[in-house]
């Protein structure tokens, strides 16, 4: 979709501003008003907002920054009966193999991949013919008028369309353009450290956990979970240990590496952009600290170099959409991953999302998506208000 080649809305006259300009004018749905929709993100909220609108009949062009494949460490808890919402049953399926153990929801105590999760989205969205999905696509520029929205890419293209929805993640540029008085999510006044080890490389015979583990230690908190390997088994032999480690003491350090600058949270650090000293250190403070098989997994995920370190970022938003343009997930609310709801809460925004830009035509234009906030702006904004119970109590000087 380059230039001028979207349907979109006439504010408040519910008459198509302009026909689309691809081929794809017949519907597989009841839409009346196939509206074109730019996407700005294509994480998990991304990818579920675009997947949720073309099953809708919507066009949706979807840009993201970075290359399609990217490991990461986090795991969540999603099941595939909340996936086949907006996914339908057999995405949902697909995706919810790929993120969790085998016999999925039937093990629901082991949770799902970041990473599986992603790839099943990610396949189910390539599946899709009313799907765009550009990677390498930065947005460099965003902002609309009373008829359309519009992005412009770093490569010098431009993208049209009737609504631009911002999935850009916590330090979203959308955001700039919905909440200009409150454009940043703010550093929480900690840190999280974050891995996985494979059952085969520990040298540990005792009991295998079941479940989640919280570990509380003043100004420490460890999460310890169970995984399933990359192609879902939970036999003994080829299990993992995902950790997420919270850090209320080393805010000095995220600062001194630039991943907190002022009040925000500018970026996560990988093992090697840390000094051989902080990692012993790191290593002799897991050694004292944490009881074991965590312990083992945290000094495995040190010894090969495969961590990593997030500083937390909250946003409690006052905000979700202005004209044709609207957040989701991270852009829209960031609560502390203590809340465990991201995932779950960017889920609902796509399916609450999709549903108000069906009724586009009863709706009237950007109505629909004032219907949006109107529903999702006190759930998000409790959801983060409630995750600062914790960082509040967790956060030292920052
Ligand atoms: C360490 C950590 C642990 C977490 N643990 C949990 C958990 O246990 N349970 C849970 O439910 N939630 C958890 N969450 C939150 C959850 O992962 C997110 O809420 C959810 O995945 C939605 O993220 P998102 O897609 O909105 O944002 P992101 O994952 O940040 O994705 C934003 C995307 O936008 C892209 N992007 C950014 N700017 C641009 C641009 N200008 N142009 C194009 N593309 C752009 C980025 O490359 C990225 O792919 C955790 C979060 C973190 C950080």
């Amino acid at each position: 979709m380059n230039a001028g080649a979207g349907a979109a809305w006439t504010t408040g006259s519910m008459r198509p501003l302009c026909l689309l300009r691809d081929e794809r004018t017949t519907l597989t749905s009841t839409l009346e008003r196939p509206v074109a929709v730019i996407v700005v993100g294509g994480s998990l909220a991304g990818l579920m907002a675009g997947i949720a609108l073309a099953r809708q009949g919507h066009d949706v062009t979807l840009l993201e920054r970075a290359q399609r494949h990217r490991p990461s460490g986090a795991a969540l808890s999603v099941s595939e009966s909340a996936l086949r919402r907006i996914l339908g049953p057999d995405h949902a399926r697909a995706a919810a193999r790929m993120a969790g153990p085998r016999d999925g929801d039937a093990r629901a105590d082991v949770p799902s991949t970041w990473a599986g999760l992603y790839e099943g989205l990610c396949r189910a969205a390539e599946s899709e013919p009313r799907i765009n999905l550009l990677h390498g696509a930065r947005a460099t520029g965003i902002g609309q008028d009373g008829d359309r929205a519009w992005a412009s890419t770093d490569d010098g293209r431009r993208f049209e369309a009737g609504v631009l929805v911002g999935a850009d993640g916590h330090r979203s540029l959308v955001r700039s353009a919905v909440a200009p008085d409150k454009p940043d999510a703010l550093f929480a006044g900690y840190g999280l450290w974050l891995g996985v080890a494979s059952e085969r490389d520990l040298d540990y015979g005792g009991r295998w956990p079941g479940r989640f583990d919280i570990l509380d230690s003043g100004d420490h908190v460890l999460l310890g979970y169970p995984l399933a390997s990359p192609d879902g088994s939970t036999e003994p032999g080829e299990r993992r240990l995902g950790w997420a480690w919270y850090d209320g003491t080393r805010n000095a350090l995220f600062r001194r590496l630039g991943a907190v600058r002022g009040t925000a949270a500018h970026h996560s650090l990988r093992a090697a952009d840390l000094d051989a000293g902080v990692v012993r250190e790191l290593e002799r403070e897991a050694g004292r600290r944490w009881p074991r098989p965590w312990r083992d997994a945290i000094l495995d995920s040190m010894r090969r170099s495969e961590f990593a370190g997030t500083p937390i970022a909250e946003y409690v938003p006052e905000k979700l959409a202005n004209g044709r343009i609207v957040l989701v997930g991270d852009a829209a609310h960031v609560p502390t991953p203590m809340t465990g709801r991201g995932f779950a809460t960017s889920l609902d925004d796509a399916e609450a999302l999709a549903r108000h830009l069906r009724d586009v035509v009863a709706a009237g234009g950007p109505a629909a998506l004032e219907a949006y906030e109107a529903e999702r702006l006190a759930p998000a904004r409790s959801l983060v208000l409630g995750g600062q119970g914790f960082s509040r109590s967790f956060t030292r000087a920052a």
